[in-house]
């Protein structure tokens, strides 16, 4: 009996101290990691790319979200011989090209809202965009006839993308695509569901002006992310408007992002596919907040050419808010 008592005795008091080394261990964690977080850039799409997440030491799930990214900017990248897209440029007429399901699902979404915006979305621009080499240490106006000839070009070129096989053809072989204008936000999306999958549950992406974000922001008490809007041409991280979002994404499609001046003008880069000059508009920027990244921006670019009336009207058919700055 009283080598029972005893024994109790010696393991309370060890559960005891257990207790209490767990109960400070725990303090002086909590003390040390005040904001728990892990961020990490990359260079993709021809930006910086940043992911958040919102715990102590995510880098194995960032890593692999990065990798589904970079996996998208490889098979969409049009000056990469070996991409979907620079095989499908090089491709003859009416010659199906087998592409991954993603360049698929893009090049898809990218005909749906060409057809919703009136054309004003067109992956078949990149003659014309070719000639406005943006991208160049020097870029210059093209001449007008060379931008009418491409503009013709781009205006009788047809793409057809097979859902079942995952072929994608063109009705002519000197049509060309480019899909700067979406493969980011599919990306970004990619990226969000990987990080998803590894049981990531708090996190901010942003790519380049393309933010997705994943679960709720343990920052805020409604859970909700607050995205600030650019100011055009201000400093980066000059904000003129902030959005809520609970999920999803919000991308923006602004002058500032890529241009040059000449002549006293400013020459961007999101082109009007009705005469192959740059988009004049009244407004320098537009951000738009939709579940899906690829979608936002697809809408941003297409809203961007159509104007206030007409691209709020296709935004609001996708279930998507627009905001113009
Ligand atoms: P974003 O920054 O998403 O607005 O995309 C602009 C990029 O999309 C440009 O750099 C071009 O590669 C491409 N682009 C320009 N104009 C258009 C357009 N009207 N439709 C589709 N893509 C375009
Ligand atoms: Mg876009």
């Amino acid at each position: 009996m009283w080598l029972r008592c005893n024994v109790m005795k010696k393991l309370k008091t060890l559960f005891t101290i257990l207790i209490i080394i767990t109960l400070f261990s725990g303090l002086a964690y909590r003390s040390i990691n005040k904001n728990p977080q892990t961020e990490e850039t990359r260079f993709l799409f021809d930006t910086v790319c940043s992911i958040t997440v919102f715990s102590p030491s995510a880098g194995r799930e960032i890593s692999a979200a990065f990798d589904a990214a970079a996996e998208i900017h490889r098979l969409t990248d049009f000056y990469d011989k070996a991409s979907d897209v620079a095989r499908i440029n090089s491709a003859k007429a009416n010659t199906p090209v087998a592409v991954s399901r993603e360049t698929a699902e893009i090049i898809d979404l990218a005909q749906k809202i060409h057809t919703d915006s009136k054309g004003a979305f067109d992956i078949c621009l990149a003659p014309v965009s070719q000639l406005w080499n943006f991208k160049s240490q020097a870029p210059a106006i093209p001449q007008k006839p060379e931008i009418e000839k491409a503009l013709e070009l781009c205006k009788n070129s047809k793409i057809t993308v097979d859902m079942t096989d995952f072929t994608v053809a063109k009705n002519h072989s000197d049509a060309q695509i480019d899909l700067g204008g979406i493969a980011k936000g599919y990306a970004a999306d990619a990226a969000a569901r990987v990080l998803e999958e590894m049981g990531v549950k708090a996190a901010i992406l942003d790519f380049g002006g393309n933010i997705v974000v994943v679960g709720k922001n343990p920052k805020t008490s409604d859970g909700k992310w607050r995205i600030g809007l650019q100011t055009p041409f201000a400093p980066t991280g000059e904000y003129s408007k902030i959005v809520e979002i609970q999920s999803g994404s919000t991308v923006t499609s602004g002058t500032y992002q890529r241009y040059f001046e000449a002549d006293g003008n400013m020459y961007h880069h999101i082109i009007d596919p009705q005469n192959g000059f740059p988009a004049q508009k009244e407004y320098k920027s537009v951000s738009i907040s939709a579940q899906s990244s690829a979608l936002a921006d697809a809408l941003a670019t297409a809203v961007f050419v159509l104007g206030k009336k007409d691209g709020a009207a296709l935004a609001e058919k996708w279930g998507a808010v627009v905001e113009f700055l």
